[in-house]
């Protein structure tokens, strides 16, 4: 049985854009807080449109505006192994996954199970001759 077992997890994540629409499709967006407050800009390319829409309020259907984004993900379940490495339990070959530093395989419920090449193969995907 693997350690520390965290069983997966729905998480919602919600962020905000500034956005600038054109009357058809397209514009741009940048990543803000809900109040619409910009977060700093890497690039300066990103800087030079952010000032280049806030200067042209004409050209935009959708000026300045805050739009809401919500996504949705699953962490997956995951643990400690017996040899101390953090496994991530996702389905990796028929619902079981490899411990990337030893070799061990768990069933995503944390649990050890033998190889895949140990594993009883279907009597009727064998052949005979
Ligand atoms: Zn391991």
């Amino acid at each position: 049985m693997i350690k520390n077992y965290v069983p997966a997890e729905h998480k919602t994540e919600i962020h905000f854009d500034l956005v600038f629409y054109y009357d058809d499709d397209g514009g741009y967006a940048f990543p803000c807080d809900a109040a619409g407050n910009v977060f700093p800009l890497e690039y300066e390319c990103a800087r030079k449109n952010l000032e280049y829409c806030i200067a042209h309020p004409e050209e935009f259907a959708v000026y300045n505006e805050v739009q809401k984004w919500t996504s949705h993900y699953t962490e997956p379940a995951h643990g400690t192994c017996i040899c101390g490495e953090e496994v991530s339990l996702w389905d990796q070959y028929y619902g079981a996954c490899e411990c990337p530093k030893c070799g061990r395989w768990y069933n995503l419920f944390g649990q050890e199970l033998v190889a895949p090449e140990y594993w009883e193969t279907d009597p009727s995907e064998e052949e005979y001759w």
